[in-house]
């Protein structure tokens, strides 16, 4: 059992004892029942046995401390990666949803790895967890959330979803639904079903190319959903949450870099019938095959957008040193 199952196995004591076992885990961030000193002995005795606090990781941090990455031992030895990175005024998590991946994108090295399992709730939130133990020490908390670690969060939906609200949930991590991102290949029944929910989570979508066939070449999960399909869903997740949509797209040199797919990137948006969405120009990180588009590349990029009205953020670069950057997560010891 882990922390998913509390309260079952509370089910049988006073009701208060689930608010003060909740309040020493998730506010107190105790890492041993024993330290939990306003629940009988008995009682903590059985919590030790049944729900385990331990969270098993290596941590590596950044030369500049901005980036720290865990990674984590899971029950069955298998092994998954989270990252912290600081921020001036804030403390962002990356998160694994699954360990490895089944759509193994070209330029990602968790897609290299192929599909071992989806992670349970626990195995979400002690991510989390594992980190607000870490920044405690200096008063801290981790207050945002995003879902681009390894895996395809709309492939866990289930465990993804169950494990936002218990981050959102202010019993537990209290962390705003504003603070918290999905970032999927474009799942159509995900996107779908995420409209549904009364939930004020930022949803970006991993597009990285502006034509089915050059997409389906470097994500081969295009072969099975088009382009086309993939931005209707997410017209139609807009004019149901009327919440602004992020596009991703990672710059790799003399693949998906150059003007003509910068013009063809504006037509392909200038076709949604929304204007809310803007698009996120993200460097590629080294895994092996493929080439950072150079700086100057990605300002021309850029202004082809900009020119167009499109509005464009670029990512700032994390954590390459200790192999902690986007689409470099493998787990390498795994
Ligand atoms: N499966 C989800 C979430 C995991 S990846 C998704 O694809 O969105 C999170 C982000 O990192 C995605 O935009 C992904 O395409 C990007 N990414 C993957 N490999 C990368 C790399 N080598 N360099 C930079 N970004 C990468």
């Amino acid at each position: 059992m882990d922390l998913g199952n509390l309260e079952k196995v509370l089910a049988g004591e006073p009701a208060f004892r689930l608010g003060q076992a909740k309040q020493a885990v998730f506010r107190d961030l105790i890492e041993d029942w024993q330290e939990a000193t306003v629940l009988p002995l008995s009682l903590r005795e059985k919590l030790s046995k049944d729900i385990p606090l331990k969270v098993v990781a290596e941590i590596s941090v950044s030369k500049d401390k901005k980036t720290i990455k865990a990674l984590i031992n899971l029950k069955d030895d298998l092994k998954i990666e989270a990252v912290l990175m600081r921020h001036q005024d804030r403390n962002t998590v990356c998160l694994s949803s699954m360990v490895g991946c089944p759509l193994a994108c070209e330029f990602c090295a968790t897609g290299k790895i192929g599909f071992k399992r989806n992670l349970t709730i626990a195995e979400i939130i002690n991510q989390v967890l594992l980190f607000n133990r870490y920044l405690k020490k200096e008063n801290q908390r981790v207050n945002s959330i995003v879902f681009m670690g390894m895996g395809e969060p709309f492939l866990n939906y289930d465990n993804v979803l169950g494990a936002i609200r218990v981050l959102n949930d202010q019993d537990y991590f209290n962390i705003g639904a504003r603070h918290i991102s999905i970032s999927t290949v474009g799942i159509i029944d995900g996107v779908e079903k995420l409209a549904k929910e009364s939930l004020q989570v930022n949803l970006a979508i991993s597009l990285h190319a502006a034509n089915d066939s050059l997409r389906s070449e470097i994500m081969p999960i295009n072969k099975n959903q088009s382009l086309g399909e993939v931005l209707k869903s997410v017209e139609n997740y807009f004019k149901t949450t009327r919440r602004k949509v992020m596009f991703e797209y990672i710059m790799i040199a003399g693949i998906n870099d150059s003007l003509k797919n910068a013009r063809e990137l504006t037509g392909l948006l200038a076709g949604l019938k929304s204007t809310a969405f803007m698009v996120n120009l993200i460097s590629y990180n080294p895994t092996g095959i493929f080439k950072a588009s150079t700086p100057k590349q990605i300002k021309d990029f850029k202004s082809v957008l900009e020119k167009s009205g499109i509005e464009v953020t670029q990512r700032y670069r994390f954590g390459q040193t200790i192999k902690a950057a986007c689409g470099q997560l493998a787990a390498d010891k795994t």
